[in-house]
């Protein structure tokens, strides 16, 4: 597709978008009314096509490249139909899935997923195993007694983002035994979040929207055609899926934070407390995100596979969403300390963009030591 049917692409579902009323109702806005108009306007857009586009055939997209994607979810949620989060999820998790699903079970989850009749989410983090996803403990037994048919889940997760919303969860697993190397010793499950054996429970937070959970097995058992891959190749997986985390899923929230920018700037104004300065160096961190990220939007489009690379996306993703969100503090007076508002709610959410995803310290250490070459501390 040229860039001239991407514009065109655009157009077309911008002018759809005008003609199909999707803004959210008064009551959606509490986390659950953020999913309820979540699936609402996935399942108008794929009713109508929208959303299907970019992803393959054979599971269930009407191809095209990634690009419409981004597009779509621009467009998205830059009008605010959409939260950026859930609709994060699409980006983060689905890619990989296709890639490392038995073919059949692509086909039959993912329209789900962009029909807004689902949601997935992702169990990767433990209490113990973070940044070093690779010490993770949860782990998965072949059931002998089964001939090979079916494996036996124990463990726990954390910060699994949406899972009380979620109906499956991409699961990583310890499989090897004390003699495997960790990295060939972990191996990815495509969960039923209703399987006997599983609890999930939603966390506080500190910013008032109680997105992630504690996710409990207690001998889950799990049928082996829903693995990801073959056994081991669970660290792979997440090594492929973490790039689209750290950069493609960026698009639809830069949207996002630029209509928050634009609302800032006519606050300012009408206040009289703007200061050029300030909002100028704001908008030079945002758009030197935006630019980066649309070059990686372009990488993925032209068929590039995403890696450490991505790990830049994610320092300029954190740096400029906190700066964004401290200039709204400093300019704002109140408001963040004092006002029960969604730039308090927002402000408190953007401490988090250094963690999600890998932390800062962790990403920087990446572009040291993979882009540049610079070797251990
Ligand atoms: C909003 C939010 C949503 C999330 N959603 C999900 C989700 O849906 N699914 C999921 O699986 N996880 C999710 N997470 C978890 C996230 O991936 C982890 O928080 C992250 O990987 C860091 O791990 P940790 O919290 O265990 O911190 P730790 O790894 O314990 O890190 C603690 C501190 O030590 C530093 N540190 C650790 N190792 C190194 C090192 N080698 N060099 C230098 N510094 C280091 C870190 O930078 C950090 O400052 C979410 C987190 C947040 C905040």
């Amino acid at each position: 597709m040229t860039s001239t049917d991407t514009a065109e692409f655009r157009s077309d579902l911008r002018a759809w978008l005008d003609d199909n009323d999707l803004t959210p109702p008064p009551d959606s806005h509490s986390l659950e009314g953020h999913i309820r108009q979540f699936a609402r306007v996935q399942r108008a857009l794929y009713d109508a096509g929208w959303n299907r586009y970019g992803w393959p055939e054979h599971a269930g997209g009407l191809g095209g490249p990634a690009i419409l994607r981004a597009v779509v979810g621009e467009e998205v949620v830059g009008r605010r139909l959409a939260e950026p989060g859930p609709y994060s999820m699409l980006e983060v998790l689905t890619p990989t899935m296709i890639d490392y699903a038995p073919a059949g079970l692509a086909a039959e989850m993912v329209p789900k997923l962009l029909s807004g009749e689902e949601l997935w989410c992702q169990g990767f983090s433990e209490p113990g195993s973070g940044s070093d996803l690779a010490s993770l403990t949860t782990r998965a037994t072949l059931d002998t007694d089964s001939g090979g048919q079916r494996y036996v889940i124990n463990g726990q997760k954390v910060w699994t983002s949406f899972a009380q919303f979620s109906q499956r969860c991409i699961l990583l697993t310890r499989t090897g035994d004390a003699e495997t190397p960790n990295h060939q010793a972990i191996t990815a499950f495509f969960i039923d979040l209703d399987t006997p054996g599983i609890t999930v429970r939603p966390l506080r937070t500190m910013h008032g929207v109680d997105e992630f959970c504690e996710v409990y097995f207690d001998d889950v058992v799990v049928d082996a055609d829903r693995m990801l891959g073959k056994p081991g190749d669970g660290w792979q997986l997440a090594m492929d899926l973490l790039p689209y985390e750290r950069s493609s899923c960026f698009w639809q929230r830069i949207a996002y934070l630029y209509s928050r920018f634009d609302e800032l700037i006519s606050i300012v104004k009408g206040l009289g407390t703007a200061s050029d300065s300030d909002l100028g160096e704001v908008y030079l961190a945002l758009h030197t995100l935006r630019c980066r990220s649309r070059a990686t939007q372009h990488r993925l489009a032209d068929g590039h596979r995403l890696g450490p690379d991505t790990s830049i996306d994610k320092v300029l993703l954190a740096n400029a969403e906190q700066q964004f969100y401290d200039t709204v503090r400093d300019l704002l007076p109140s408001v963040i300390e004092l006002e029960d508002s969604d730039w308090r709610t927002e402000y408190l959410y953007s401490r988090a963009a250094t963690i999600y995803g890998g932390t800062a310290e962790v990403q920087r250490n990446i572009i040291a030591r993979r882009l540049l070459d610079l070797g251990k501390e």
